[in-house]
């Protein structure tokens, strides 16, 4: 008798559920819609990764002006890199966030979840989607384990000759080019972090989701790639430097998105972002130049405009 009263009303709570459940999956106001591509065959544990990750992180502190965790800059990237990555699929990666202070228009993640964002970038971004697209397609190269991928191949071939060879190749970036033709000669290991453009359309897709599933407007990524090929020509910077055609990516992206149930509304931008924007107009940041000549460890971070850097 006791038993019977106590399971009818379970039954009932079972059935509400059930009855709530359906509604809401009629209602379906914020369905993730994207695609989860599972991280490229590696034989990396993540213990393996983390590890990689922080000596590569340690090497591009030596090499370029990376801003303190304390900066305001420093903190409210955190805090998008956050949200963003409370989105993200997958193995949970211990995610830290980065600026560095270069002008070029350039993000990068490494292994195991440390990403830098250069001021530029920030600087560039139109709005807070803009750069939160930045964030999440670089977040999803660490979700798809693409650089240990890379750094496989490489070490099939024999190409890997050291740790510093990873750093040397995140610290020349968008500016490889011109640093090769100054013959500075820290070219070799270059590519280790460079994609395939498999890659970068992987990291696009799973990005921009990421972007949509933390309530931005998921358009806010080919946005900014326009932004980029405006300032550099098509292919003029690493972050593009895989797509020699990015219309076609644009393209691609814009077709994704088509997929995603559209929302009353996305977040553009946010007090934080334009308060941010404000502080990194007043920043002058280095020259990808002056990041490879070293002279940068000889000046006074953060110069003001017109300060005493030449
Ligand atoms: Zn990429």
């Amino acid at each position: 008798m006791r038993r019977e009263q106590t399971r009818a009303p379970a039954r009932l709570l079972a059935l509400r559920s059930l009855l709530l459940l359906a509604a809401l999956a009629l209602q379906a106001p914020y369905v993730r819609a994207r695609v989860e591509l599972a991280p490229c065959k590696n034989n990396f544990t993540p213990e393996q990764q983390i590890q990689l990750g922080d000596k590569a992180k340690a090497q591009v502190y030596r090499q370029m002006p990376v801003l303190p965790d304390s900066s305001p800059v420093t903190r409210y990237i955190q805090q998008l890199g956050s949200t963003l990555v409370a989105q993200a699929p997958g193995y949970r990666w211990p995610y830290n966030f980065h600026v560095v202070n270069v002008a070029d228009i350039n993000a990068f993640a490494l292994p195991g979840g440390s990403i830098f964002v250069n001021l530029g970038t920030i600087q560039a971004a139109a709005n807070e989607a803009q750069l939160a697209g930045v964030m999440a397609h670089e977040i999803s190269h660490v979700v798809l384990q693409h650089s240990v991928c890379n750094l496989e191949k490489e070490q099939k071939v024999g190409l890997l000759a050291g740790i510093g060879q990873i750093a040397a190749s995140v610290a020349l970036g968008g500016a490889a080019g011109e640093l090769a033709a100054q013959g500075i000669g820290m070219t070799a290991g270059l590519g280790f972090l460079k994609m395939s453009r498999g890659a970068e359309k992987q990291a696009d897709l799973e990005g921009v989701g990421i972007l949509y599933d933390a309530g931005y407007d998921p358009h806010g990524m080919p946005q900014f790639f326009q932004t980029i090929e405006a300032k550099y020509g098509a292919g003029g910077a690493q972050f593009l430097s895989d797509h020699p055609n990015p219309g076609n990516r644009t393209e691609y992206i814009n077709k994704e998105i088509s997929t995603f149930v559209p929302r009353p509304s996305y977040i553009e931008t946010s007090p934080a972002f334009e308060q941010v924007k404000l502080d990194v107009s007043k920043m002058r940041p280095y020259t990808a130049r002056e990041v490879s000549s070293g002279v940068w460890k000889t000046q006074t971070p953060n110069q003001p405009p017109g300060g005493a850097a030449n």
